[in-house]
């Protein structure tokens, strides 16, 4: 390389993920389909040029249905999910809508709800106020499942003796911080029951993985994304 030369390295996967794609997609056929507005609870996915673009063609962010002034306009659900009680709102007030969950996340759902059916207290483990743990936790009774988001919490956790548990996590977490979690969790509680496939999603873990590959190589490294997109934060 010439003195002063600047050699850029570009992270491969990198970018929107088809998760985002299809919400995005969603909203923008949903458009076309009903005409605008079309209203969209939460960010559909967390990317500022992305909602402000949305906006530009008709749609309408909220952050909960009861903020919609037109209620027989459809609403979409965001690619992070939805509690249960969200849709069932929706349908109390005769409302159209159309779910842009993305299916990786409504896998953690359905998990969640099957292994409560069978017993189990399910333990979460993901970020406290974010809307894809909101939505995960939604999906069955509140004391039916315990967040947790450090080693720390795992030592304060307290269940008893004959309790079966099971854990699931956020799909958009640190691959190598949740190791580390679950070694734990597992180190307390031997019988704990895991999910068959790993919940971190294959695009935040190739896309983590990556950056690693490539982080050796630079004195800066940039990451385009945006501060509340939990992806974002995990490459940086
Ligand atoms: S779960 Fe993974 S694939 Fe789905 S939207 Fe989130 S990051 Fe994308």
């Amino acid at each position: 390389m010439r003195k002063n030369e600047l050699k850029i390295y570009l992270a491969s996967p990198r970018g929107f993920c088809a998760g985002v794609d299809r919400a995005i997609e969603i909203v923008k056929k949903s458009i076309d389909k009903f005409g605008p507005p079309v209203y969209v609870r939460h960010e559909i996915v967390h990317n500022k040029h992305v909602v402000e673009s949305l906006k530009k063609i008709g749609a309408i962010f909220v952050e909960e249905i009861s903020e919609i002034k037109d209620k027989s306009r459809p609403v979409i659900f965001s690619a992070h999910g939805v509690p249960k009680k969200v849709p069932k709102e929706a349908e109390e007030l005769n409302m159209k809508y159309v779910d842009a969950t993305c299916p990786l996340v409504s896998k953690v759902h359905r998990e969640a709800e099957n292994m409560y059916k069978s017993g189990y207290h399910i333990i979460l483990i993901g970020h406290k106020g974010h809307p894809e743990v909101i939505g995960t936790m939604g999906q069955i009774p509140e004391n039916g499942i315990t967040l947790i988001e450090t080693i720390e919490d795992v030592e304060k956790i307290i269940f008893k003796k004959y309790e079966k548990l099971a854990f699931i996590t956020q799909t958009t977490l640190s691959v190598d911080d949740t190791k580390e979690i679950i070694e734990c969790l597992k180190k307390r509680f031997p019988k704990i029951n895991e999910p068959k496939k790993e919940d971190i999603c294959y695009a935040t873990t190739n896309r983590q993985a990556a950056v690693k590959k490539i982080a050796k190589l630079c004195d800066m490294f940039f990451v385009i994304g945006s501060r509340n997109s939990s992806n974002s934060k995990k490459v940086s």
